[in-house]
């Protein structure tokens, strides 16, 4: 099963939001934040990004001395986009790259949070890819989260109205 960057950070975020995306349940251009999400990620780092593509796995924000870059609209969930960044890092380890590391930038709180892969994180990934791999298998999704993120999550509507 091939699995993308995006949906190791809807794992870490809600197990049934990435049941929903995979199984093409797709909300996301409703959404008014994510549409601000994608203005902020169109208009920041004009002249560095060039996004860059693992295969069909992933699609960068940016790479520039050794660093891969992602740029977030928000500093409220980063634990997700940090498992994000690990899983690119390991993508490009798995593919013989060595000594890259990820940097987070969020434009509007001016954070940027150093990312590395040592080897509690590849563990951390396999055990997370395994995961994912079994929830994409459930014939129904997962139970509704009921935490603070599904108010600005695009599924909220399906979730719970
Ligand atoms: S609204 Fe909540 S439970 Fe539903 S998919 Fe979003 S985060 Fe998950």
């Amino acid at each position: 099963m091939k699995i993308t960057g995006l949906m190791v950070n809807y794992y870490c975020l809600c197990q049934r939001k990435l049941w929903l995306c995979f199984h093409k349940i797709n909300m996301e251009n409703e959404s008014e934040l994510v549409n601000i999400g994608k203005v902020i990620d169109e208009s920041t780092y004009e002249d560095e990004k060039h996004n860059f593509f693992i295969e069909d796995l992933a699609n960068i924000d940016y790479l520039k001395n050794n660093t891969v870059y992602e740029i977030k609209k928000s500093d409220k969930m980063l634990e997700s986009a940090i498992m994000q960044v690990k899983y690119y890092l390991y993508l490009l380890k798995e593919r013989g790259l060595k000594n890259i590391k990820g940097k987070i930038n969020v434009p509007l709180s001016k954070k940027s949070i150093d990312v590395f892969l040592d080897d509690e994180g590849i563990q951390e990934i396999e055990k997370c890819l395994a995961e994912i791999e079994k929830i994409l298998n459930y014939k129904l999704p997962p139970q509704t989260l009921e935490s603070k993120i599904c108010k600005s999550c695009a599924y909220y509507e399906l979730c719970f109205i």
